[in-house]
């Protein structure tokens, strides 16, 4: 039931990947008038190609450890109001590492973030039978294992997907694909307006960029964000008949259920083996790698069990922080960017719709100011 009045906050949220859905859900929630410009389709950036892993384990510094707790509970937070959430697993994730010298240096992470209030276990093989009766134990020989039974995982296109659906539904936000911005008219040190690239013009008491990596490039007639993304690629299996309900890690390797029997597959080691978006061959190279790594872990999986590979660019502010914030002399014009987007996005939306609609700052985000990176000329971004 919309009961709008005409006086309500235009906003314009510039990108619907699953920071730009959550931000455009919370504003809309909090009484704005929303509108989503998204150059592409819904969801179709980093968000649609992520592993998506909800977690906050090895984050550092504390404020940014914290950010991204505050981001798991606000997923707990968002099934609750939905009362039933498609898009989220929480069934926790298991870690270990082959090679000895790395033990130390785990035991020394799941200390402190059990130190920091951080769910932390640790397992038997005979439990982790129990819990992953397909894990072949051979692979993990006398490794020590983790599991860290907060953590989960989620599906980006079913969130972004629910949480604008909602948004237009229940507060009338508008949702435009394909319409890519181009420019921010500035009169006077304050943004008014958001001009498409078809030539179309949102006039907008405030504007919120949630471009991702794009936020480097920058939008006419404001100041870009310096990033230092980096490439990704995932592998998805075919549909396998395994068990496998939890993700595991086995030091750089990433794998995790990803429906219908259908199992994702990350290495850190293989994202450096391009340097583009670019279509990769399934049964090419990268897939080769992939499929190696899990085979000694999982033997249902076999050589040639993959359907598609996917390469993208994974967003991160230069400092690897978030950056979340009114932009110093731009009055009305708003930046939320961040790496580990799907653990913090539900949280970020919240942060940034009490910011920008509710007019006051959030304490959570005090230590992510885009100011670290971009002096003010015309006086601070911020409304008062
Ligand atoms: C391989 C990989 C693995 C990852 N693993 C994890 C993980 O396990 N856990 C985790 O929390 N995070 C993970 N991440 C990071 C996470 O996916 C991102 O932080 C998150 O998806 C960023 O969301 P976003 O909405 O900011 O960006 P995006 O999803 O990229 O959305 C930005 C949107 O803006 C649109 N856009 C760009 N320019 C314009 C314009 N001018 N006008 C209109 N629209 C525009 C784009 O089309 C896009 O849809 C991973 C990322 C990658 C790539």
């Amino acid at each position: 039931m919309d009961n709008r009045q005409e006086k309500d906050m235009r906003v314009v949220v510039i990108g619907s990947g699953i920071i730009g859905s959550s931000v455009a859900y919370e504003a809309a929630k909090a009484g704005a008038q929303v509108t989503v410009l998204e150059a592409g389709r819904i969801g179709g950036g980093a968000s649609a190609t992520s592993f998506a892993w909800t977690n906050a384990t090895g984050k550092r510094p504390q404020p940014y450890f914290a950010l991204n707790v505050a981001g798991m509970r606000a997923h707990l937070d968002l099934a609750r109001e939905f009362g039933h959430a498609p898009w989220f697993h929480q069934s926790g994730s298991i870690e270990w590492y082959s090679n000895e010298s790395d033990w130390a240096a785990q035991r020394d992470n799941a200390d402190l973030m059990s130190n920091w209030g951080y769910g932390v276990e640790w397992i038997s093989k005979a439990r982790l039978a129990e819990l992953e009766p397909e894990i072949d134990h051979s692979a993990i020989s006398n490794s020590p294992i983790v599991y860290y039974p907060e953590e989960g995982w989620v599906h980006p296109a079913l969130y972004v997907a629910w949480l604008l659906r909602a948004a237009k539904e229940k507060w009338n936000a508008e949702v435009r694909p394909f319409c890519g911005a181009a420019s921010i008219d500035v009169h006077n040190g304050v943004a008014k307006a958001v001009k498409t690239i078809d030539g179309s013009v949102y006039e907008a008491d405030a504007i919120i960029n949630c471009t991702g990596s794009w936020a480097a490039n920058g939008l006419d007639g404001v100041p870009s964000i310096p990033m230092a993304s980096n490439m990704g690629i995932l592998g998805f299996t075919l549909p396998i008949a395994t068990t496998l309900r939890r993700q595991f890690h086995m030091d750089d390797l990433d794998v995790r259920p990803d429906g219908a029997g259908r199992l994702m597959i990350h290495k850190i080691s293989v994202d450096s083996t391009v340097t583009e978006i670019q279509p990769l061959d399934p049964a090419g190279e990268q897939a080769l790698l992939l499929l190696e790594a899990v085979q000694k872990v999982l033997p249902a999986v076999r050589k040639g069990d993959m359907e598609s590979i996917r390469t993208i660019v994974r967003p991160i502010p230069s400092d690897n922080l978030t950056c979340s914030g009114w932009i110093p002399g731009v009055e009305g014009y708003y930046v939320a960017v961040t790496h580990s987007g799907v653990s913090i996005g539900p949280h970020l939306g919240k942060a940034v719709a009490q910011e920008v609609v509710g007019g006051q700052a959030h304490e959570s985000l005090t230590d992510f100011r885009p100011d670290r990176f971009l002096a003010a000329k015309n006086g601070m971004g911020a409304r008062s």
